[in-house]
């Protein structure tokens, strides 16, 4: 496989076990996304806020649930059609393009991301993702 052939599912291939769902992830979610899920679950703007927002400073953020899991996780995103983009995207974030060490520490918890790519490969796939998702 020559550098520029990588494609990002060379990188990455979720194994769906959920343990990125776990802990305070921070989530942010922007008024489109809110609309979107609100659309999905059937539920009014308020309504889904106040159940499944925690604010983080001005703006809200998926919050967690009693069982340490992402509020909307159930065995599985349960809002997986219309999930936010830094879900969408993960692990193609912008903070791998600050600091490509990066990738190898979020691979520490995430079984679905291979660490023997350099970091350039993975910084160019990085980018492929995140431009195609703007
Ligand atoms: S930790 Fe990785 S493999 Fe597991 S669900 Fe999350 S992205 Fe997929
Ligand atoms: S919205 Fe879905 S994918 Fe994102 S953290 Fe919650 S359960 Fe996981």
């Amino acid at each position: 496989m020559t550098s520029d052939s990588v494609r990002p599912g060379d990188l990455f291939s979720c194994r769906c076990c959920g343990d990125c769902c776990k802990g305070y992830g921070g989530t942010y979610i922007t008024e489109n996304e809110i609309d979107n899920i609100c659309r999905y679950l059937g539920l009014e703007r308020n309504t889904f806020i106040r159940r499944y927002c925690q604010m983080s400073g001005d703006r809200p953020v998926v919050a967690q649930g009693l069982n340490g899991y992402c509020i909307l996780w159930d065995k599985v995103c349960t809002i997986h059609p219309v999930k936010p983009r830094m879900c969408k995207n993960w692990p193609f974030i912008e903070n791998i393009l600050v600091d490509a060490t990066n990738w190898q520490a979020m691979a520490a918890s995430c079984p679905g991301m291979r660490t023997d790519f350099s970091h350039n490969q993975v910084k160019r796939c990085v980018n492929e993702v995140l431009n195609k998702s703007r």
